[in-house]
């Protein structure tokens, strides 16, 4: 199905700063839509229901799955994550670009599904620096920093998949970077085909015209 919008995918290993990256997007331009993903994790300080995440519990969230009600989700961390496939949707339909903030498992499954889809991988500018963030954000135990370095290793081997990637040093630059991306995006052939179609048409005829 031809989508007007442009999905988006923003991975990077968690402690990137992926979270303050996608907010300044959105507060900057209006073309984006963010997805809120489901989960079964519990909420961080601070984090509202609908906002951060719908939280839920297992029993729920495998409800959903089984009624079809995820474009794709993941087992990470002990945890599910999902994303719900009507706001997506939606979103596409009437233009929006939306925004999957989502691990690499998601990523894959969402390449598959929707081969026009954009996936931008977004790291620290080195792994001391992603240590350093994580320990910063102070909002997890010391083991939890274990498993999240740990999947971020995991997680590196994957970032070929994608199709750009962004190094976060400097917020501002970092937003204008990927909106440039995404701009780009706009202009790839798999998404103007009733362009291409139209003007080979034309194109066609005008030659006839000169025989
Ligand atoms: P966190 O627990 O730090 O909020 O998220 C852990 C990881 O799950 C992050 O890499 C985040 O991008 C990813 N994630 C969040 N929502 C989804 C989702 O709906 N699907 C998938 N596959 N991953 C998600």
């Amino acid at each position: 199905m031809a989508h007007k919008g442009v999905l988006i995918v923003i991975s990077g290993f968690s402690g990137a700063g992926k979270g303050t990256l996608v907010k300044k997007l959105l507060e900057t331009y209006d073309n984006y839509a963010l997805s809120i993903s489901m989960t079964t994790r519990k909420p961080r300080e601070g984090e509202e229901e609908g906002k951060a995440y719908f939280f839920t519990d297992k029993e729920h969230f495998e409800e959903k799955i089984s009624q079809n009600g995820f474009i794709e989700y993941a087992q990470y961390c002990d945890n599910y994550y999902g994303t719900p496939r009507a706001y997506v949707e939606e979103q596409l339909a009437v233009g929006k670009d939306v925004i999957l903030e989502i691990e690499i498992q998601g990523a894959l499954k969402i390449k598959e599904q929707f081969p026009e889809s954009v996936l931008l991988f977004v790291t620290p500018p080195s792994a001391e620096e992603l240590e350093r963030r994580l320990i910063g954000r102070g909002t997890e135990e010391p083991d939890v920093i274990r498993k999240r370095l740990s999947r971020a290793s995991e997680e590196s081997e994957g970032i070929e998949a994608y199709d750009y990637i962004v190094v976060n040093d400097d917020l501002d630059i970092c937003v204008e970077e990927l909106h440039r991306l995404v701009d780009a995006a706009r202009r790839a052939p798999v998404r103007r085909e009733a362009f291409i179609k139209e003007i080979r048409e034309e194109l066609k005829s005008f030659a006839k015209g000169a025989e």
